[in-house]
């Protein structure tokens, strides 16, 4: 028999994780199922540009992982039992030896009253859509306002606001919007908003969404016919169901090699994991997190079922790429934890330099045999059970 790994989630993490796998382990050996809702691979850092109106390339997983050895299965998971090692596709049941979880994130509402009536978000591809559709409804002189002021903020307000020059775009945030970046980014920042002729509220809590607009802390009301939401992700509730060790928020605790640190059957990745990197800090949820983590998560899973040494790093950042439309964007340097530094490149530079990140991203997925590594090994114990045993351990 052999060794069954199932990877739940076909984002940025978890196809990079089967791709690996598929690379890394012999066919004979192991079976790779890789379990995802949405037929396609969804380019999650792109739905501001899809609710803004860009048609996306279609990426059906089945075609992207033909001949590699990956079963794709299309299905939403409802359950998954870490001590039975099952996972419930809504009615049938997935039995696992190790266990990949990738699931990523949603939106956050943080529970403001009226925002989950009201707003729209730009957290998966539905939610793009549906904003897509009421976007297209506004007539010119509409008002649209962001609620938010960190990357998918500044991205979704000005992707709409170049797409739809007729609209009036505001945004708002509780702090300054933009506030974290380098006072060069920040001033480049500033200037693309007057270009684009979007409003700013900085300093604003919004404590109510409402039809036509939000209600402020201060009493005040911002009216807009179109709100939306980019004020955080958060994870799906799946992790949290089960006997995993989860933080406050359900994302599940992994130790360096993203393996859990109740159950050593389990790995998690992206943006349902919490993970540490550089200097000791919290990983964020993003891309540029996601893929070393699964790199790594790959990696050992392999060491570990061929016998070799787990290898044994420790993740870090390196830039924070903001775009602001598709002529414009900031990428700023960061240290290794995510301090900001200095040395910023803006303008068109900086806006290829993000399209040539965010198009390499899904290239890598949507061709996972054509990276390294590619020599398969031998698990280090033939045999169904012995492997088993050795995983658990
Ligand atoms: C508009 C926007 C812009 C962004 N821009 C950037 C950026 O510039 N840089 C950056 O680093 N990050 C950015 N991010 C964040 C980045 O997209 C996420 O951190 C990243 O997608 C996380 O990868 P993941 O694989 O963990 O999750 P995802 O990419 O969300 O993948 C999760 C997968 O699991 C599937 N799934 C979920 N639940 C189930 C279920 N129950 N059953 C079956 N399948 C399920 C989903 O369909 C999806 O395919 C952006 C996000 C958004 C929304």
């Amino acid at each position: 028999m052999k060794h069954r790994i199932v990877v739940l989630g076909a984002g940025y993490a978890g196809a990079v994780v089967a791709g690996r796998l598929a690379k890394r382990l012999h066919r004979d050996d192991v079976e790779i199922t890789l379990v995802n809702g949405d037929p396609e691979f969804v380019e999650r850092v792109r739905m501001h540009q899809l609710a803004s109106g860009q048609d996306l390339r279609p990426r059906p997983l089945r075609d992207i992982f033909a001949g590699t050895g990956v079963r794709v299965r299309i299905a939403w998971v409802t359950a998954v039992d870490v001590e039975g090692k099952t996972v419930d596709l809504g009615g049938e049941t997935l039995a696992y030896d190790t266990l990949v979880y990738a699931l990523g994130s949603v939106n956050a509402d943080h529970g403001v009253p009226g925002a989950a009536e009201h707003a729209y978000n730009v957290a998966g591809k539905q939610a793009a859509l549906r904003l897509r559709a009421r976007l297209s409804e506004v007539r010119p002189g509409g008002t649209v306002l962001i609620v938010g002021g960190g990357l998918t903020g500044i991205e979704t307000a000005t992707e709409i606001a170049e797409a739809r020059p007729d609209l009036k775009v505001a945004i708002a945030a509780r702090e300054r919007v933009g506030g974290w970046l380098s006072d060069k980014a920040q001033r480049h920042l500033r200037r693309a908003f007057d270009r684009l002729g979007i409003t700013v509220h900085d300093d604003v809590d919004v404590t109510r969404v409402e039809a036509d607009g939000v209600v402020t802390g201060a009493g005040g009301k911002i009216e807009a016919q179109v709100t939306v939401w980019t004020a955080g992700f958060t994870v799906r509730p799946i992790a949290a169901a089960t006997t995993l060790e989860v933080t406050d928020t359900g994302r599940i605790v992994v130790d360096a090699g993203m393996r859990s640190v109740s159950h050593p059957d389990v790995y998690a990745v992206g943006d349902a994991a919490f993970a540490m990197g550089a200097g000791g800090k919290p990983l964020r949820m993003a891309c540029a997190t996601a893929n070393p983590m699964a790199w790594l998560a790959a990696d050992v899973i392999a060491a570990r079922l061929t016998g070799r040494k787990a290898p044994e790093t420790t993740i870090g950042y390196a830039l924070q790429c903001v775009s602001i439309g598709r002529r414009d964007g900031i990428i700023q340097r960061v240290t290794p934890d995510d301090q900001v530094t200095p040395t910023v490149f803006t303008g068109r530079t900086a806006a290829r330099i993000k399209e040539m990140i965010c198009a390499g991203a899904a290239w890598g997925i949507s061709h996972p045999t054509m990276l390294r590594p590619s020599r398969r090994r031998r698990l280090a114990v033939a045999g169904a059970a012995e492997t088993r045993s050795l995983t658990r351990s």
